[in-house]
């Protein structure tokens, strides 16, 4: 019998203390990006896509609770109600999977349930496939520990200690393992706390730890695209891979506002003084109001009016950027990368031009883009229609964004 039908849920630890030196100079690797997001995100995403993985349990370095907690902060409401909260890591890797299964232990003992069965797995396997996810939780039920494996295709060589070949190794008798392992919980964490008592700090791998204790340790199919961040080429190519997986799509915006009395208009961020003002719930902001609607068409995700209703009375007056805000976060929830927009203001007053730099700043820094991806553009309608009357402002917007396939 798999295991998820005796348990409705599995718990998991995610490994994510290590400093990763190896991937190269900056942040430690998981929470570097990958395709836009950091790498911890899209795994905690590809674990929390299946329903059965609850709760989460990271371990992670106390120095990164800020970048931590700003990956968290991606994740959406349902899935983050599935992560515990962080506990600290030690000093190897063995350490910190111990202190993520004592964390599990208290919180299993303060909800007065057991469980049967963990997975372990490392934050920097960002490419987790649903299939091998559903290998992992199929395991049957009385399996005491099994680890996704693979055959060997290298031949591989035994060194001497002049780094001279001592012998060539038998491949048929070698496996490569990966994440995610699956334990019965209860001996799991015995097998930790036997290879502390022993003297052991470093075992590189949980499976390890069980042999150690004696446990017998199986294997199931790994998957070949379930790599691991390392090295610095590793996110090369996983960066050509991750984009490949993704489809564009795009998104158009539309907004009006009509002019009264005043003397100022916000257009894209900018206050810009002028001798009308608009009639407008928020601040008015055509551009920005344009460009939300176009992020939010991309993603199919409804409109401004609907995430922000004009009859709500909080968003009397409200800058526009915190809609323009609310929309990329959306984008980056659903694990996507918004890559271009394009704006056209219509009016016949004021002037873009002297504004333009400031504009583009501001957009540039609410999209996460570069100015060479934003296009900003102006056009009067001729003297013709109600922006040729100079009754008020239009603006349109279009956004090209990346998304999972
Ligand atoms: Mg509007």
């Amino acid at each position: 019998m798999p295991i998820h039908h005796n348990t409705p849920s599995v718990p998991l630890v995610l490994v994510a203390a290590g400093r990763g030196h190896r991937a190269g100079e900056g942040l430690p690797k998981q929470y570097r990006l990958l395709a836009g997001l950091p790498v911890l995100v899209r795994t905690l995403k590809a674990l929390l896509s299946d329903a059965r993985i609850n709760p989460v349990q990271c371990v992670i370095n106390p120095d990164d609770l800020a970048l931590y907690q700003a990956c968290i902060d991606r994740l959406d409401h349902a899935e983050q109600s599935r992560v515990l909260p962080a506990v600290s890591g030690g000093q190897t890797r063995q350490q910190s999977v111990k202190a993520g299964l004592e964390a599990l232990l208290s919180s299993a003992q303060a909800n007065d349930t057991e469980f049967a069965h963990v997975l372990i797995h490392d934050a920097a396997r960002a490419f987790i496939s649903a299939d091998l996810l559903d290998r992992a939780l199929t395991i049957p039920s009385d399996t005491v520990a099994a680890i996704p494996a693979l055959a060997v295709t290298d031949t591989l060589k035994w060194v001497d200690g002049n780094g001279m070949v001592d012998q060539t190794a038998d491949r048929g008798r070698l496996r490569a393992v990966q994440t995610p392992q699956v334990f019965r919980f209860a001996a799991l964490l015995d097998a930790h706390r036997q290879a502390v008592q022993s003297g052991h700090t470093d075992l590189t791998d949980d499976a390890a730890v069980m042999e150690q204790a004696g446990y017998p340790v199986g294997f199931f199919d790994g998957d070949p695209h379930n790599i691991k961040l390392t090295l610095e080429d590793d996110f090369r190519m996983a960066e050509a891979r991750m984009k490949a997986c993704m489809i564009p799509v795009t998104g158009l915006g539309y907004d009006v506002h009509a002019f009264t009395s005043g003397d100022h208009v916000w257009l894209g961020g900018v206050r810009i003084a002028h001798d009308r003002g608009v009639r407008a719930h928020s601040d008015g902001d055509v551009i920005l109001h344009a460009l939300t609607d176009a992020l939010l068409g991309a993603l199919a995700d409804g409109d401004i009016g609907q995430h922000f209703p004009p009859s709500d009375e909080q968003w009397r007056g409200a800058s526009s950027d915190r809609f323009v805000q609310f929309a990329v976060d959306r984008i980056h929830q659903r694990g996507g990368r918004l890559v271009h927009v394009d704006i056209t203001l219509v009016c016949e007053t004021p002037r873009l031009g002297p504004h333009r730099n400031d504009i583009l700043a501001v957009i540039s820094r609410l999209c996460g883009l570069p100015t060479t991806k934003i296009g900003l553009k102006a056009t009067t309608s001729e003297k013709m229609g109600f922006t040729g009357r100079g009754e008020g402002l239009a603006a349109q917007a279009i956004a090209t964004v990346l998304l999972p396939d």
